[in-house]
């Protein structure tokens, strides 16, 4: 079979269970095309997409902005390495540290890979400039995180099926409960090696938990205190996703007329993935300013690929889509929108019992066991629908379209969705 043939997506599936490593559980749907909020499967049905490949296609699918950058410079120059300089990546570094208000950037390729970097300079800082002594600085994150996928990053999991197995683990990391600022302060008082504090200010995977109003704020305060490091994984709340440019949006002079403009949740280290390429290209940064970058220095840390000068067009191309389209004030709107339209649903279903979320970033929650099988049975129903939206942990559906939908587009979604779970039967 030539890789050029149509395929149906009977045998697209049964190749890629023969063939591929059996590391997702993907609902069976073989995409084929997309474009802005929409996405066609081999055999030509048109969906709604409700997830955005995880918040990667925020700016939609092949936005002709985003494309065209690639393209163009997908002619003209790949890949130099970081040997020698290109010419794109100081531009861009220039547009995304003004965009983001630091001093500096640090490219990388995905967000397993920046949140790697951002834990790498946390200690080093700590050791060369808070003074903890070598190999004793400790991290605090969150129950229930997700940042990633590699060894490092699954040691301070707690989901099980990411991290068993998997060991011997890396040290260093102190688990607290998210959305607790008692228990932030509790190891921040009792521990002098602590080097930062390494939060989702929204947790996506986990189901989109929204920590209450004012806890990234203490928990940034709690951060200055003590003198240690707060580090953001913006990796899926960023770029637009919940409503402003960035979930711990403030001290920025972005034009989104919903920023909090709260200056004191500017997080120390940033962590952008995903949406940085409105899915375009792998492009994720690390961003901090001088004091807390200069402690990489050349041989420290790097990538063959990170900072190559298509991620840097892209990269750029996909921040000015956000800006150009109001992205950020869209997702606000039509996330105030559809929570509203759900809210008044839910009170006439025993099938949901709940919509959280911020922005696009939302989700609702079954009314069911965490191990029932409901939200997927709910999700291979919306597709048959016309939408397509993926649980995430047993009984939760994230809903996070890409941030270019209509309100008109939005309103049918929300129909699709309630008629969906109306004539749900299990
Ligand atoms: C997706 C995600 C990551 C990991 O990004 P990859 O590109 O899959 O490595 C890290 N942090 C958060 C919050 C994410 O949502």
């Amino acid at each position: 079979m030539s890789i050029l043939e149509n395929i149906t997506s009977k045998d697209a599936i049964a190749l890629e269970e023969k063939h591929g490593a059996h590391n997702y559980h993907p609902l069976p749907v073989v995409l084929s095309r997309g474009e802005g909020v929409h996405v066609w499967d081999v055999e030509g049905k048109k969906y709604y997409d409700f997830l955005s490949a995880y918040s990667a296609v925020n700016q939609g699918h092949c936005h002709p902005k985003i494309v065209n950058a690639m393209t163009e410079q997908a002619k003209t120059l790949t890949l130099t390495s970081r040997a020698f300089y290109n010419d794109m990546l100081g531009k861009y570094e220039k547009y995304a540290t003004e965009t983001f208000h630091f001093d500096k950037l640090l490219p990388m390729n995905t967000g397993a890979e920046a949140v790697e970097t951002a834990l790498k300079i946390c200690r080093k800082w700590a050791y060369e400039e808070k003074g903890i002594a070598e190999n004793n600085a400790e991290i605090i994150v969150c129950e229930n995180n997700f940042h990633g996928r590699t060894t490092t990053i699954i040691s301070f999991s707690n989901d099980p099926v990411a991290r068993k197995n998997f060991g011997p683990y890396t040290d260093g990391f102190i688990k607290i409960e998210y959305d607790n600022l008692s228990a932030l302060e509790e190891v921040l008082k009792s521990n002098s090696n602590v080097a930062g504090f390494l939060v989702e200010p929204i947790q996506g995977e986990a189901g989109v938990y929204v920590p209450s109003e004012g806890y990234l704020s203490g928990a940034k305060a709690l951060c200055e205190k003590y003198n240690v490091l707060f580090i953001a994984d913006e990796v899926q709340t960023g770029i637009a996703r919940t409503g402003r440019l960035l979930a711990t949006c403030g001290n920025c002079s972005c034009s989104d007329k919903h920023c909090s403009g709260i200056p004191e949740i500017k997080p120390d280290i940033l962590i952008l993935g995903k949406a940085l390429s409105g899915g375009a290209y792998p492009v994720s940064a690390v961003l901090a300013n001088d004091n807390i970058m200069g402690v990489i220095r050349p041989g420290n840390h790097g990538s063959t690929f990170g900072g190559n000068p298509i991620a840097a067009a892209v990269g750029m191309a996909a921040l000015e889509v956000v800006k150009d389209e109001e992205l950020a004030d869209n997702a606000f709107e039509l996330g105030e929108l559809f929570r509203a339209e759900l809210n008044k649903f839910i009170p006439t279903t025993d099938l949901v019992n709940s919509v959280r979320g911020k922005g696009l970033l939302n989700a609702i929650l079954i009314n069911d066991s965490e191990d029932s099988s409901t939200a997927w049975d709910i999700c291979m129903a919306l597709k048959e629908n016309g939408l397509l939206a993926k649980p995430t942990h047993g009984n939760i559906i994230r809903f996070a379209p890409p941030l270019v939908m209509t309100k008109e587009q939005l309103l049918d979604c929300v129909s699709i969705i309630i008629k969906t779970l109306q004539e749900f039967k299990n």
